[in-house]
């Protein structure tokens, strides 16, 4: 059972004693905008809802969140959009705690540079001091803090910053990730290093993107069996295997439900270069599993078809012909 409680028995701080911390924050080179970005990141994840108890983890929304205030706020070249560094490095502030299975964990054991990898994999998230988390979720306490890190660190007002940061970073992320796909398609390796923060968070949002170009349904056969919790039948399915070549990209995507990922994976079929059905002619009894010469069903957003030269490398090293 999750508490955190015992891990502070300081006694109650209130708001002050906060806007003085968050006025103060330990920064790289004294100029580093990676934690007033990532507390911005965390006030406005808690106002939407997506950070129900005191533990933030790095979801998708926070990592969005955080890139949307990036983009907006940060403007000189000089520093490199890393969410690890001020997840790892709040700890000197005095609030900040991570912890797994509601135990601190020592941040010597993740290194003065850890990876989000290694975040994810060996914390479970972030705990606040139990009373700035109960600040956090009075909506004057949040704004008071808010407009104290912007006018502190960016020498603007929470007016200002309205105009340009999207309204829902999640969805401007998807979006972004679509409009991505017009620039030319390539097979090799993604590097996970050129760009953590954004490798990260196209992996997270991979599945909720390319099933979104299908509605959900099967690009084959078109099933669209789901609970009314979202679970369902239908995958994103990788073109390019991911394991070998970490591209998540949409145009590397298809919804497929469970029997024909396992198909495709398998090489039992594939597509030609029209994006029309091929059988491996290995396969038997094929009859109601595919139709030969049927067209994949078309993406809601056309740039994001699959990638021909994807489909390609399918049937060159994966298709049984
Ligand atoms: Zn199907």
């Amino acid at each position: 059972m999750y508490s955190g409680e015992s891990l502070y028995d300081g006694e109650s701080q209130s708001l002050p004693h906060y806007l003085g911390l968050f006025g103060k924050l330990h920064r790289f080179r004294g100029l580093a905008p990676h934690k007033p970005i990532l507390l911005l990141a965390v006030l406005d994840e808690v106002e939407r809802g997506n950070i129900p108890t005191n533990l933030i983890e790095l979801t998708p929304e926070l990592v969005a969140s955080f890139r949307a205030y990036w983009r907006t706020l940060v403007l000189e070249k000089g520093f490199v959009e890393r969410i690890a560094n001020p997840f790892r490095f709040l700890v000197q502030d005095g609030f900040w705690t991570l912890v797994r299975d509601g135990i601190a964990v020592p941040t010597a054991e993740l290194g003065d540079n850890p990876t989000l990898r290694q975040l994810t994999t060996e914390i479970d998230g972030a705990q606040l001091a139990p009373d700035l988390w109960n600040l956090l979720r009075d909506e004057t306490s949040r704004n008071a803090l808010r407009a104290h890190l912007l006018k502190t660190y960016f020498g603007i007002s929470a007016a200002d910053l309205a105009i340009s940061l999207p309204a829902n970073p999640l969805e401007d992320a998807i979006e972004r990730l679509k409009l991505e796909a017009q620039a030319k398609f390539r097979t090799n390796v993604v590097k996970e290093t050129a760009n953590e923060t954004g490798y990260y968070l196209r992996h997270s949002l991979f599945p909720r993107v390319v099933k979104s170009l299908y509605l959900d349904s099967c690009a084959v056969c078109d099933l669209n069996v789901k609970t009314d919790t979202g679970s369902g039948l239908v995958d994103a399915a990788h073109i390019l295997p991911f394991h070998l070549f970490h591209n998540d990209d949409p145009r590397n995507g298809l919804a497929l439900c469970k029997n024909h990922h396992w198909g495709f994976d398998a090489g039992w079929y594939s597509f030609d270069s029209q994006r029309r059905v091929i059988v491996s002619s290995r396969l038997q009894n094929w009859l109601g599993f595919v139709s030969v010469n049927a067209p994949l069903r078309p993406t809601t957003d056309p740039d994001c078809a699959p990638a021909l030269n994807a489909l390609e490398w399918h049937r060159t090293h994966v298709f049984k012909r």
